[in-house]
């Protein structure tokens, strides 16, 4: 069978860790054609728009894609384009999973979570106004639809999974109206999943917990805004976010990409961590049915880091992007 996925190398170091993916998806053996998609600030003057139509009608007829990252530039300029690509596909459900892997350097050795953020509501809605010139709102609306649907992911994925737990994140015992329905909604979702163990947190106590005992969670189920900080504090538990990947996953497409941005300042050096993409890519195997060459990339990944020889600097070693993927892909 081949596989039709739409490739969106970015910006930034997006074209190399993006090369990087590929030598190590194809080495698989797993038959992928892939249609390549530009988007972002290169593409603006040709098209008028960081995010052209035929990008889209791409994903949307392959269903699957894997982006690089693309820059948003700060202040002026056009809106985010990851930010569009989650509106317009309704990408529902971010999906971030933080593993440690031995030879990444971090505190902690054997975490294993899963942060499944909620992608299309909350204060990241945009519902925000200068109410005079020296007070400004952003009004935070949560649907009951929205968290159920969230909700049903992170349960779904659990079974899917072979996990056990997920807890739900939240600040209820203020924001009684939405985080209180949040926190409802996904109690009716769990109890139609008697396998799955539910519980909740209030979010400032997730975190302290995360960083004193993250061997006591699974998988957590969280609002927009908290998904966003809180998956970084479990990007930094694994030792950072040269290693930490993701997806963002709709009922019709999914979207797999790395946590990290575009750092424009390594571009086109041939330095950065090719790994991020690389195990989102993980992901995107998993998600098309192709577990065991998922499994397979992921030891190979964590062989090659183990070992130490062919890492990139963030990770202690001395090859650059391409080596490092070659090397992954050896192992295959
Ligand atoms: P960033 O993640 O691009 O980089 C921050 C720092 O993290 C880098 O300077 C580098 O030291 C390190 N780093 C990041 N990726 C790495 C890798 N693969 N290997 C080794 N080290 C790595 O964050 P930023 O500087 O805040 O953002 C740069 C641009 O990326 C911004 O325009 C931002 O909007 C955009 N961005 C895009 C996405 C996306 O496409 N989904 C996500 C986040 C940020």
């Amino acid at each position: 069978m081949t596989y039709k996925i739409t490739m969106i190398p970015g910006d930034g170091i997006g074209p190399e860790i993006s090369e990087a993916m590929r030598t190590v998806v194809d080495a698989t053996g797993v038959d992928i054609e892939w249609e390549t998609q530009m988007a972002g600030a290169e593409v603006m003057d040709e098209f008028g728009t960081p995010l052209p139509e035929q990008v889209l009608e791409s994903i949307r007829r392959n269903k699957v894609a894997i982006k690089g990252p693309i820059t948003t530039p700060v202040g002026t300029g056009f809106r985010s384009v990851n930010v569009a690509l989650r509106k317009e596909l309704d990408l529902y459900a971010c999906l971030r999973p933080c593993r440690s892997y031995e030879g990444v350097r971090s505190r902690y050795e054997d975490i294993d979570l899963v942060v499944v953020r909620e992608n299309t509501e909350d204060l990241y809605a945009g519902i925000e106004s200068m109410i005079d010139e020296d007070t400004g709102e952003s009004i935070k609306r949560i649907t009951r639809a929205a968290s159920r649907r969230i909700a049903r992911f992170a349960l779904d994925y659990a079974q899917e999974e072979g996990r056990s737990k997920v807890t739900a994140v939240h600040k209820a015992n203020i924001m009684k109206c939405s985080d209180g329905l949040f926190l409802e909604a996904c109690g009716q979702e769990a109890a139609l999943s008697p396998d799955i163990e539910f519980e909740d947190r209030i979010v400032d106590n997730m975190c302290m917990q995360l960083v004193q005992y993250p061997e006591r969670y699974d998988i957590m189920v969280l609002p927009n805004l908290y998904g966003d900080i809180v998956s970084d504090l479990c990007a930094g538990l694994i030792g950072g976010l040269g290693v930490a990947p993701g997806a963002n996953i709709g009922d019709d497409v999914a979207v797999f990409e790395p946590t990290h941005g575009s750092a424009p300042g390594y571009a086109g050096k041939n330095k950065v961590n090719p790994t991020a993409l690389i195990l989102s890519a993980v992901l995107m195997l998993k998600h098309i049915g192709e577990r065991e060459a998922a499994e397979r990339v992921d030891a190979a990944v964590a062989a090659v880091i183990a070992e130490g020889k062919n890492t990139t600097y963030d990770l202690g070693g001395t090859v650059g992007t391409r080596e490092m993927g070659e090397a992954i892909a050896a192992r295959l």
